[in-house]
């Protein structure tokens, strides 16, 4: 059993850096929960102070249910492995392998026992005599995985442990280790900024954004109910295509009016639209996300579809990749007959359609949207405004109300500020003005 609890954890560094706030989450035994997000959110120094190699400075941590934050990493039952595979290399792959655990004073069988039971799992038996200089990157990184099963810890902590493999051996290794959670039954935490790592390996996913963990789900409800812009933007590749505009129309016929362009929502999603009358006909602004996989050039779809989830595009660049080829497009308000240089030449619609495509660059097209399987977000809050269902609507409405808040207290402290440095400048051109009075009065009582 290994279960984790962590809660309201907060790292704040000497300089001052708050480089974590608030995490909160338990973990279930034999999970494999990946921590994902973009370099510099924290997500080391989450699973550094899980391993105890970092102090927690407030909040609470407990593995299977008792308080470690004060227990050494040596007796929290982790084993570690890092993105340097960190080997020593003087020594062959089996004492690398055995180090830990002769430090721990094992018997010599039992250690020979486990560390041939680990080169078993991991296939790299025939080379446990050599060192680590003649293996190849993917073995080096199977010995360090061997050395932290060889100690059948409770917790495998994995910190970026494919970043140095290149990007075959990096697909291989993820299945390994998948395969070894399977096997090992054990819990697993996983950071890594790579959102196709955390999709293919994470039986849940942590996104962490400037420290705050925006949500944790599972892979295909990150995929499909993402809570936030962020989100949706980093989960899925290409990435989602995001439009600012309004919704317009009756309660029974929405539509969705961006740029130039007007779509129709089918009445499935309006009806999961929190709080539709504060979007609908006002000027509070909506952002309309669509993934390139749903959006479609084939004509068929799009004659079966209708015009009013239709728009005109002119396709810029083609990648044709093999199994899907990419559209690079622009819409009508994108659109311009102006010379651009390359930089301010903006393809703002992408498109991922089948390879058999018969769409040739440089021309004007048509394409359909597949709004069920749209997203919208309100723009201000950046927070989705579609519920997952009926159940979910007040959890939305609160997280609006709360990053509202947030940003009203983000804004008058802005004034403050601004009121402040304002204050600041007067009072000096007032300092300066009654110098130059005085001195002035000064030259008057000279003369
Ligand atoms: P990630 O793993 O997501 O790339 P980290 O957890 O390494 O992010 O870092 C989170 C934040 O904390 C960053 O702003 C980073 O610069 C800062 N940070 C990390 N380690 C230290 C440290 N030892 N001292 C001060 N700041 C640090």
């Amino acid at each position: 059993m290994s279960s984790l609890n962590l809660k309201n954890i907060y790292k704040v560094y000497p300089s001052g850096v708050v480089a974590v706030s608030d995490f909160n989450l338990d973990i279930e035994d034999k999970e494999f929960i990946v921590l994902v997000g973009p370099s510099g959110c924290g997500k080391s120094t989450t699973l550094r102070m899980i391993a105890g190699l970092e102090e927690i400075s407030s909040g609470e941590l407990y593995i299977d249910g008792n308080l470690v934050n004060s227990v050494v990493p040596k007796d929290r039952d982790i084993a570690m492995v890092f993105q340097n595979y960190a080997l020593y290399p003087h020594m062959t792959v089996y004492d690398n392998m055995a180090f830990g655990l002769k430090l721990r004073k094992m018997p010599k069988d039992q250690i020979d026992q486990r560390v041939k039971e680990a080169a078993r799992i991991l296939g790299i038996e025939m080379y446990l005599s050599r060192k680590p200089k003649a293996l190849s990157g993917g073995q080096r990184q199977r010995v360090a995985l061997g050395r932290a099963i060889v100690r059948e810890p409770k917790v495998f902590l994995l910190d970026e442990p494919l970043s140095n493999l290149d990007a075959k051996l990096r697909a291989q290794m993820r299945t390994e280790i998948t395969k070894l959670h399977n096997r090992l039954a054990t819990t697993f935490i996983y950071v890594t900024h790579d959102q196709i790592e955390a999709m293919t390996m994470g039986t849940r996913i942590v996104v962490m954004k400037d420290g705050f963990m925006q949500q944790v789900d599972t892979p295909i409800n990150l995929y499909d109910h993402p809570i936030n812009q962020f989100v949706a933007g980093f989960i899925g590749t290409p990435q989602m295509n995001f439009f600012t505009g309004r919704l317009v129309g009756t309660k029974n016929d929405v539509s969705v009016e961006f740029g130039l362009d007007k779509i129709r929502l089918p009445q499935d999603k309006v009806d999961l639209i929190v709080n539709l009358e504060k979007y609908l006909n006002t000027d509070r602004e909506i952002v309309l996300g669509i993934r390139p996989e749903n959006v479609h050039d084939d004509k068929d779809w799009i004659a079966h579809h209708g015009k009013d989830s239709t728009i005109e595009v002119k396709v810029d660049v083609i990648e044709a990749l093999g199994p899907e080829t990419i559209l690079y497009c622009k819409t009508k308000s994108e659109m311009s007959e102006e010379e651009k240089s390359i930089a301010d030449d903006i393809s703002n619609l992408v498109a991922k359609v089948d390879s058999r495509s018969a769409t040739v660059a440089n021309t004007h097209i048509n394409v359909a949207f597949d709004m069920v399987h749209c997203h919208l977000f309100d723009k201000e809050t950046e927070v989705t405004i579609l519920a997952k269902d009926e159940t979910n609507k007040a959890e939305i409405e609160a997280l609006q109300a709360k990053r509202e808040e947030e940003e009203a207290a983000k804004a008058a402290a802005k004034l403050e500020a601004q009121a402040a440095e304002d204050a600041k400048a007067n009072a000096a051109l007032e300092k300066q003005r009654a110098k130059m009075e005085k001195k002035a009065a000064k030259k008057d009582k000279a003369e």
